[in-house]
């Protein structure tokens, strides 16, 4: 059965570790994420953007497919579901959906749309049980252009959003989503330091958790992030793998057109990177 983030977010920012956030595009994707989690007997957050969930035909369909998948492959550890960077009307649809928890980014209004927003879907959320991200401070990304260093939030506007009642809280500390540019000038400790002095137990998340230098990782978890979100390294591996399959030549031998065939390189390389990672986090043996 699905679960709030909450608990698992809880023990993590006291135990001085992250859950990791991986995101999902298909079956594949969600069955490698599970597959590793259970293995590593470690909690785990499946993360969907509203992009992802109209790909895989809607929010239902997803819901539908990873509480089958928990049953049929009697996964046992903690499981959170979650939409990713989601507009107030997709995290209704989500709520209504059956997700057990949302990301609302309301980064991009002013703070006193985003503090409204959020303090209703906190409302809402208290009352089903489910578990809720906000965002201060817009995390970069290469739909930004060339970006060379990303956003850092307010902390002052972090303790208000906060003091809401979420969850967790994402806070742009310099990370960015996808690829790291060369330039990049790492993560901003100073930033993340001030706001975990404001936030006290509030447990942190980091976005773009792909290319950020492992000492980093280690470093924001010291300093109260417990969730740090992966997207584009899955992707990178699938891909990767994929490639090396076809260039090889495999698809053309026997029956290696067969999709359970031809996908099955690019689905274990997502559970080596889930595996690497929950080992980085240190979430292993925390379920
Ligand atoms: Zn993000």
């Amino acid at each position: 059965m699905l679960v709030s983030a909450k608990e698992m977010l809880e023990k993590a920012k006291a135990g001085h570790y992250a859950v990791g956030q991986f995101n999902i595009n298909n079956l594949e994707w969600t069955k490698s994420i599970l597959a590793a989690a259970q293995e590593m007997n470690s909690p785990v957050i499946l993360g969907v953007s509203e992009g992802a969930g109209k790909y895989m035909t809607g929010f239902k369909t997803v819901v539908g497919m990873v509480n089958g998948m928990l049953e049929e492959m009697k996964i046992t550890v903690p499981v959170a579901l979650q939409l990713d960077h989601g507009s107030y009307e997709g995290c209704m649809k989500c709520i209504e959906a059956g997700f057990s928890s949302i990301m609302y980014d309301g980064s991009h209004s002013p703070i006193d749309e985003n503090v409204a927003n959020t303090t209703e879907l906190v409302k809402i959320c208290a009352e089903k049980g489910m578990s809720l991200e906000a965002e201060v401070g817009a995390i970069g990304g290469e739909e930004d252009g060339v970006v060379g260093k990303g956003e850092c939030a307010d902390p002052e506007e972090c303790k208000r959003i906060a003091d809401l009642g979420v969850t967790m809280l994402a806070a742009g500390i310099g990370n960015i989503h996808g690829k790291y540019p060369a330039n990049w000038e790492g993560l901003s400790f100073e930033t993340l330091d001030a706001i975990q002095k404001l936030t006290g137990d509030m447990p942190l998340v980091l976005h773009g958790g792909t290319g950020i230098p492992d000492d980093m990782i280690k470093k924001a978890i010291s300093l109260g992030v417990a969730k740090i979100n992966v997207n584009t390294e899955c992707q990178i591996a699938f891909a990767e793998a994929t490639r090396k399959y076809i260039e090889e030549g495999k698809d053309l031998q026997g029956k290696g057109f067969d999709p359970r065939k031809l996908l099955a390189p690019g689905a274990a390389a997502i559970k080596a990177t889930v595996i690497e990672k929950i080992e980085l986090f240190g979430s292993k043996d925390k379920a």
